[in-house]
Formats: C-alpha cells, structure tokens, sequence
C-alpha cells in the first residue's frame, strides 16, 4: 500500500487527501520552460521541488508517471532565431539540451515524458477539431481559431475570478478578432518568416496554452491526478487549459492542481526586466547543484523564495557540515535505514520539505554524537538514515571525500571529459599491474597538466579536478 499523504490544491484552496484515479499511481504533469534562453533560477525551483515530490511518490510505494513539456514553438523562439539567423527548431534544440544539463546537475530523475509541441501537433489540431465541434471554439474575422470562453461552464473556477471580472480585466487586450476578451487562440494563421504546419484551417501554429492541453490528455488521460507549474501560470494559462480540456472531454480535466511560487532576488521579485536575472549556471557558478537543492528545499513550496546568495553559500556551508560527518562514518557497516517514518511524515503533508530537512540534520547531530561515543552500531544506523534521506531529497549522491574535494565540480569549457579522464586513469592501473612504470607516470603527468590530481588509495585511485 503506497503511503497516503495531502496536497494544497488551488482548485479548492484547501489541502486535501490524496485520492488517485487508478490504485496506486499517480499521473503528473508540469508546465516546462519555453527553450529560447538559459533557464533561470524560477525554472530551477521547478525542476528541485517537481523531482522531489516523484522522488517521495515513488520512495512511499506509488507508480508514478512524470510529463514535463517543452514549449518549443513560441513568439520568443521565433523572434531570437530569426535575431540570429538560424531555425527556430534548432535553437529550442540548443536550449532543451541547456536545460536538460542544468536540471542534471541540480540531480532530477528526468521525468518519464518531455513531449514538445513540434511532435504533437496532430494532438493539437484534433483536440481544437473538438473544440469547434463542440461549439466552444469559433473561427474569428482573420481566420484565426478562438476559444469561446463564455461557452465553457465555471470558466474562472481555477483562478477564483467570475467571467465578468476577467472580461474587464482583459479589455486592455482585445482584439478585433474575439467576440470576448477573454477568449484566447488556439490556432494563428501563419505569418511571413514563422515556422508552420498543415492544418484544415490553413497554414499555421497553435497559440500557447492548447499545447498543454492536448499533451496531458495524450500522454495522462483526459483526466489526470495532478497538475503543476509555477502559480503565475494559474491566468491566463491554466485556466484555459480547464476550459480547453473540460470544452474538449466534456469531463473534468485534472483533480489536484499543484502550484509553485515565486522567487524573489535579493528581496525584487526576478524579472529580466528588472535586470536581476539569475539563470541556474550563474547559480552553478557558485555552488553545487545540491547546495542549490538544499536551499531550494529550505522553503517550502507555496511560500515565496527570497534567494540571496549569501543563504545559496550558507546553505554549501551546510551541506559540507553533512559530508564531513558522513566522512567521519564512511567505514561504518552498511545497514538498513529505518525509522524514517517522521521524515515521510512531513514530505507526506504537502511536501514539507522544511521539515524533513530539520529531521535530516537532527539525524546528523545524532550521528556525530554516537561516532564522539564510539557507539558503533547506532552511528551505523544513524548513517543509514542519514543516507537514505538525503537520497530522497536528491542530496548526499557524492562520494563525501570526493565531493568534499570539490568533486561535483563539473569539466570546465574545453577541458578533458570525465569519461575520457576515467579511461586514462584505468590505463595507468592496469600500466602499474604490469608495472610498466613509465607509463603510469605518463598519464599521471598528462592528467596534471589537464588540472586533474589523482589519488592512489586502497580502493583503487580517485581523481579529482584542481
Ligand atoms: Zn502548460
């Protein structure tokens, strides 16, 4: 029996019992980033507190399926590869690949599903097909294909904003093409120099928030358990997909709806605007990527994040506190880790990660009190329990000594891959099986002008980037 636990859902503002469509599994999808430039530290906290809350899912005994897209036709992708002259399908490519590194280096379990509206767009057009069948959508003046938000039942029930409210809200925005102003696009007719495709209504690409809509029900259901991205996509985006997917399914569309909030800089809220964009390799620039995690994780994930850098450096100066007691215990046994019972019990109410964290620290007091004891046999299970938590949060992956080292430090630009630097230093083992000395000192001197110091211990030679 999976553990049961309690999420905050904004369709209800209440935290309530989880309660899954199928037994034991659990459908979640994530809004993903639009791939026209580095991802910011935003999209950082999204990638942390998403891949923790798989990670506790799965840990707790539930079957979990992770869909996180792609938004790679956009406005700003097409107007960035133009500015530079190339594909706009080739620089999304460029930025999935940064943001697919960055997320690994903050430790995500890349999620089960990353689908991209270049690939799903029969998906799209079937479900606006639908949408038109089902009298929810129009074709408006220029040709363009519009949600008719007056036609869809409760349409506001996510955002808590009657349909009139948000009519006066969007006359600033109307077009001569909406019979309302809260009616959306879900089909542009192409324009001159802009990526399009086939579709009965012409040439052309979806607006924005249809994509989300057709990928949940194509690779989650019509109707999934759990919905999430950041809370200042709950207007316009999320409220259109309800109304797109329920218009569509005639069906209600997603149960819970998991949002995240913001990240404030040094006390602004971030906007490129405002000139304090942080992106996740400035922030990698400083820290490790589960120093980053630790500090993500120290807030929870409703309440907005005030990053400082000197919270992001105190939170490093944290993690090596837990490495050197995990350095202190490295020759302990291994053993089972339990009563962990407290610590899901947390992550259990609505990911407190705050929480589990304290308890994760607690456990570290402890371990460090029972090895001051020499009391063994309780320092070896402490450390179990102390490993095991950090793994769930994502933390605690390295080898201490290695990571104490400096070894998550990644290869900088230019230098030798990890993959090739492991293959040398296994050359020079086997050179000094066969004693062939002259070669062993070979590599050793090739890998110290590449900045790379090797250390010859009993388990073999550990290497680490100066
Ligand atoms: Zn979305």
């Amino acid at each position: 029996m999976p553990l049961n636990f309690k999420l905050y859902s904004t369709l209800t503002n209440t935290k309530e019992d989880f309660v899954p469509i199928e037994a034991g599994k659990v459908g979640l999808y994530v809004c993903g980033v639009t791939p026209y430039d580095f991802s910011h530290i935003g999209h950082g906290r999204g990638v942390v507190v998403y891949d923790t809350f798989a990670r506790f899912l799965r840990e707790t005994g539930w079957q979990v399926k992770y869909v996180r897209n792609f938004t790679d036709v956009d406005d700003k992708i097409i107007a960035r590869a133009n500015e530079r002259g190339m594909e706009a399908t080739a620089l999304a490519q460029e930025f999935i690949e940064a943001f697919t590194e960055d997320a690994q280096k903050l430790n995500e379990v890349t999620p089960d599903v990353e689908p991209r509206v270049s690939t799903h767009m029969q998906e799209i057009i079937d479900m606006i097909q639908l949408l038109l069948d089902n009298g929810v959508a129009y074709v408006g003046d220029s040709g363009d294909i519009l949600l008719d938000t007056t036609k869809v039942d409760d349409y506001g029930k996510l955002s808590k904003k009657p349909l009139n409210d948000l009519i006066e809200g969007a006359r600033v925005d109307v077009s001569d093409d909406k019979k309302t102003p809260t009616d959306s696009v879900l089909w542009k007719l192409a324009k001159p120099e802009e990526p399009k495709w086939a579709s009965p209504w012409g040439e052309g690409r979806p607006g924005w928030h249809i994509e989300c809509s057709a990928m949940s029900a194509k690779h989650l259901g019509k109707t999934f358990d759990i919905h999430g991205g950041g809370m200042d996509l709950i207007f316009p985006h999320h409220e259109n997909e309800v109304a797109q997917s329920e218009g569509a399914h005639k069906c209600k569309s997603v149960n819970y709806w998991m949002h995240l909030a913001f990240i404030n800089f040094d006390g602004e809220k971030m906007s490129k605007s405002l000139g304090n964009f942080k992106t996740i390799r400035d922030m990698l620039q400083l820290v490790s990527g589960e120093a980053i995690r630790l500090y993500m994780l120290g807030t929870h994930y409703r309440k907005q994040l005030n990053f400082t850098v000197d919270a992001l450096q105190a939170s490093e100066t944290a993690l090596e506190k837990l490495y050197r007691t995990l350095k202190r215990a490295v020759d302990l046994p291994q053993t089972d880790a339990q009563d962990l019972e407290h610590f899901y019990g947390y992550l259990a109410d609505d990911l407190n990660t705050p929480k589990a964290q304290a308890e994760m620290f607690n456990t570290a007091t402890d371990l460090n009190a029972a090895l001051d004891q020499n009391n063994l046999e309780k320092a070896a299970v402490l450390k179990a329990k102390l490993v095991k938590m950090g793994a769930s949060l994502g933390l605690l992956t390295y080898e201490p000594v290695k990571y104490l080292k400096g070894g998550y430090k990644a290869a900088p630009e230019g230098a030798m891959s990890d993959t090739d630097v492991e293959k040398l230093v296994q050359e020079r083992t086997t050179a000094k099986t066969e004693k062939n000395w002259a070669r062993a000192d070979e590599i050793r001197d090739l890998l110290k002008a590449e900045n790379i110091l090797l250390e010859d211990g009993a388990e073999g030679t550990s290497w680490v980037r100066k």
